[in-house]
């Protein structure tokens, strides 16, 4: 695939942040690129554009080590020697960045959340298909679907199908040994979150009621 040269809009807006954001941080840039990072919190969150992850944790260079993907989903725990983008970037936060918070931030109106819902209920023949890389991530989220299904109101269960999914990946996490070792020895704690895009508000997971509350 060959490289062609970027947009006016994403080459405008680069000189933009290099003549603004760049030259007023310029230190703490170069301090970064000397000594590399030491970010304090893993974020897990959807690719979904509207999520705007470092402008609600008022994020700076080095502050957060990301990772998105559709419906911020973490798999289950599987050493099969294959490529696993998401279990390969949980590795190396917690084993080599030694990040001290993890959180999984869900969203409303998730478009991917919606493809599982779609998907188990028999209703997206094109994500069922063996081929499709999404449909075949999506079913991470298939043993959320049961607990919702038996809610009548298709927004509610959609809903709480996107706070299932922030569950679903708090366990798929318990599946991993050396999340499970950081958390045992108090280095690491994890946190469930889901973001109303509508409303602006951050609900987070009460391990101890295992209910979404406001913060
Ligand atoms: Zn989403």
């Amino acid at each position: 695939m060959q490289s062609e040269p970027l947009p006016e809009m994403l080459a405008g807006r680069f000189r933009n942040w290099r003549a603004s954001d760049f030259e007023k941080n310029r230190e703490r840039y170069a301090a970064l690129a000397a000594n590399g990072q030491a970010p304090a919190a893993m974020i897990i969150s959807c690719c979904d554009s509207r999520v705007l992850v470092s402008e609600m944790f008022g994020a700076g260079a080095g502050d957060y080590f990301m990772h998105r993907n559709i419906a911020g989903l973490v798999p289950p725990y599987q050493a099969d020697g294959e490529p696993h983008g998401t279990s390969a970037t949980l590795e190396f936060a917690v084993n080599t960045l030694r990040v001290r918070h993890l959180i999984v931030l869900g969203h409303s109106g998730c478009g991917g959340v919606r493809g599982c819902h779609d998907l188990c209920a028999g209703n997206a023949p094109e994500l069922a298909q063996p081929e499709s890389f999404v449909g075949s991530w999506l079913r991470i989220l298939a043993p959320g679907y049961e607990a919702v299904r038996h809610i009548p109101d298709l927004s509610a269960r959609l809903a709480a199908l996107e706070k299932e999914a922030v569950r679903v990946s708090l366990r798929n996490l318990d599946t991993f040994p050396f999340v499970r070792e950081a958390v045992a020895e108090g280095r690491l704690s994890v946190h469930g979150a889901w973001k109303n895009l509508r409303e602006g508000e951050l609900e987070v997971l009460d391990g101890s009621t295992d209910t979404f509350v406001a913060v």
